[in-house]
């Protein structure tokens, strides 16, 4: 099998064991390793928490919800928000990087890192670069091209500059 063939089942396989029922009213929290099965295996998630891995996808609350967009951390109390419709019909390579983007900011805010300092913009928040450079990281590990790893940068809500800043930031080219 090709490798990106590869990459892509396996990463497929994960979201196998999602419950499919999700597409109910209203928003619906779960546990990360109750619902996301297997991640608390893999070397990227445990590259984020180490030893602490089991214990904190055992706890961290995952609310799944008609929010517009794709996930985030909420900033509150550090619980991580997923928009169903994107969980449900996203690709599933971008929601497997996304998840692990996220799984770093849940890891800062466990250390009492500000996730969301207003001094620095989106694309220059040591925050977000720390998270995009794992991410990055991983998609190339996995074996995604620098093509494909743009195309995940890319959100219709950043600018053309933006984009070119951070993929920089992240040592990122063909973008
Ligand atoms: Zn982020």
């Amino acid at each position: 099998m090709p490798a990106v063939e590869y990459v892509t089942f396996r990463i497929l396989r994960l979201f196998r064991k999602l419950p499919v029922n999700i597409l109910g009213i209203g928003s619906l929290t779960v546990i990360f390793a109750d619902y996301f099965k297997d991640f608390e295996k893999l070397n990227a998630v445990k590259g984020i928490f180490g030893e602490k891995t089991d214990e904190v996808l055992h706890h961290l609350k995952v609310e799944l919800s008609w929010v517009g967009g794709y996930m985030y951390v909420d900033g509150s109390d550090g619980h991580l928000v997923i928009s169903k419709n994107y969980l449900s019909n996203g690709n599933k390579t971008d929601i497997y990087l996304d998840l692990i983007h996220e799984l770093c900011h849940v890891k800062q805010f466990l250390d009492g890192r500000e996730l969301f300092d207003p001094r620095y913009d989106y694309v220059g928040r040591p925050t977000e670069i720390e998270a995009y450079r794992y991410t990055v990281q991983e998609s190339r590990r996995i074996g995604l091209s620098e093509e494909r790893i743009c195309l995940y940068l890319k959100t219709e809500w950043m600018s053309q500059d933006d984009l070119k800043k951070l993929a920089k930031s992240l040592n990122v080219s063909y973008c």
